[in-house]
């Protein structure tokens, strides 16, 4: 579905990535790991076009990205959930997802909003409120149900567990999980949280200083004792 191949990228002297190859499978999670700095939030950015690759190849569904711009994912089925819950504060949670759906021009329909509290019901329940009033693990909800509004086939998810407490990222990675499984999207998930990514990845990819240094099933990771201790912190 994602075929990234021999991706480099960097921010004037220093390399974020390099030559980096990948592939996230259709309908499946495919986690990217690594240390603060091994270069995730780069990936994701050059992925989605918010960053310029130097060389390598990006290929969603077959279809090259090269020098696609990010405003135009959205209609190539790619939504980007960035690190950092930005949802707009002083607007609802009903606004925030109906700005979701704007990326994909013309209506918003009320099967889209509809679906999402089904998957979310706390948004639902919550509709009319600000968005302000979220706690951090609903908007993390909120994030992902507004990229959702877009209609995606593919699902760049930026550290989604970042200063959530465990429960809360358990109850968000089995949301995740069960999008999988209902709609048979397809999820790169960076995460600094190897552990719990690897609970519901099918594949993970250990990234360290920019480079591949671990591709493989999940639960191979996980029962890998060295790479674990030398790369994942668990
Ligand atoms: P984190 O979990 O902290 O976000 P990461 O794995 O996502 O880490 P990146 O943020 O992609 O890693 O950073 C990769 C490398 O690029 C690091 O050396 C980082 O210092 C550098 N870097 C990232 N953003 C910039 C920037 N805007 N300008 C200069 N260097 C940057």
């Amino acid at each position: 579905m994602l075929a990234i191949t021999g991706l480099c990228a960097g921010y004037g002297p220093i390399t974020a990535l390099d030559d980096v190859t990948l592939t996230a499978r259709e309908g499946e999670i495919t986690a990217v790991l690594g240390a603060n700095g091994a270069g995730k939030t780069t990936l994701l950015r050059t992925v989605s076009g918010l960053h310029r690759a130097r060389s390598g190849t990006v290929e969603l569904a077959g279809r090259s990205l090269h020098r696609v711009p990010a405003e135009r994912m959205p209609g190539l089925g790619m939504a980007h959930v960035p690190e950092g819950r930005g949802v707009i504060t002083e607007l609802t949670v009903e606004e925030n997802l109906r700005l979701g759906g704007l990326g994909r021009g013309g209506k918003v329909g009320g099967d889209d909003l509809d679906r999402v509290y089904d998957l979310f019901p706390v948004l639902g329940d919550r509709r009319s409120a600000l968005a302000t009033t979220l706690s951090g693990g609903e908007r993390q909800m909120l994030v992902v149900g507004r990229a959702l509004m877009a209609r995606p086939t593919m699902l760049l998810l930026d550290e989604p567990s970042l200063g959530l407490a465990p429960r809360i990222v358990a109850q968000i990675f089995g949301l995740v999980r069960d999008l999988v499984r209902a709609d048979g999207l397809t999820v790169l998930l960076v995460e600094q949280n190897a552990r719990s990514a690897l609970s519901v990845a099918d594949r993970g990819v250990v990234l360290s200083l920019g480079r591949v240094v671990a591709d493989a099933p999940a639960d191979e990771l996980a029962g890998d004792e060295k790479l674990r201790h030398a790369y994942l912190g668990f």
